[in-house]
């Protein structure tokens, strides 16, 4: 199997600059099919609900909402404080981010998202596979 084709942008880089935690016990409480599902262009442009911002928003994985970042006015932060929901995906380089575990999360069940995330957001980048493809190798080993 060689789903990790066709990643990954230099953009995207950022998600492994910083090493996610690997396992983040909350990614349970997602539906990853519906999550990718409800990933489309469209989506990528939604403003935030609370504010209207348009820059580098995130979406709660929990509820398919887009609130906006810290650098504009942390509303995904204020929808983790009165929701709990716990893990979103940046909408400026596609990383998931887990507020319980405080941490960059990442294992196989993102894959297809980020794939997804990737192809939507770069999609002329769709050639530049080694950064998924060297994440894919790392999770896959056993020890
Ligand atoms: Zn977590
Ligand atoms: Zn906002
Ligand atoms: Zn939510």
């Amino acid at each position: 199997m060689n789903s990790a084709s066709n990643y990954i942008p230099p953009d995207s880089l950022n998600l492994f600059t910083v090493v996610p935690k690997e396992d983040c016990l909350h990614e349970d409480l997602l539906n990853f099919q519906t999550v990718t599902s409800h990933l489309n262009k469209d989506k990528l442009e939604d403003p935030c609900k609370d504010c209207s911002a348009t820059h580098e928003n995130w979406m709660c994985l929990l509820c398919y909402d887009v609130f906006c970042s810290r650098y504009s006015n942390s509303h995904m932060v204020k929808h983790n404080e009165t929701t709990g929901h716990q893990i979103a995906q940046s909408f400026a380089d596609g990383s998931f981010w887990c507020y319980s575990c405080d941490s960059y999360v990442y294992s196989k069940n993102f894959h297809a998202l980020a794939l997804k995330f990737s192809n939507i957001k770069f999609p002329e980048s769709s050639g530049n596979t080694i950064a998924v493809q060297t994440l894919a190798k790392e999770l896959q080993r056993d020890d």
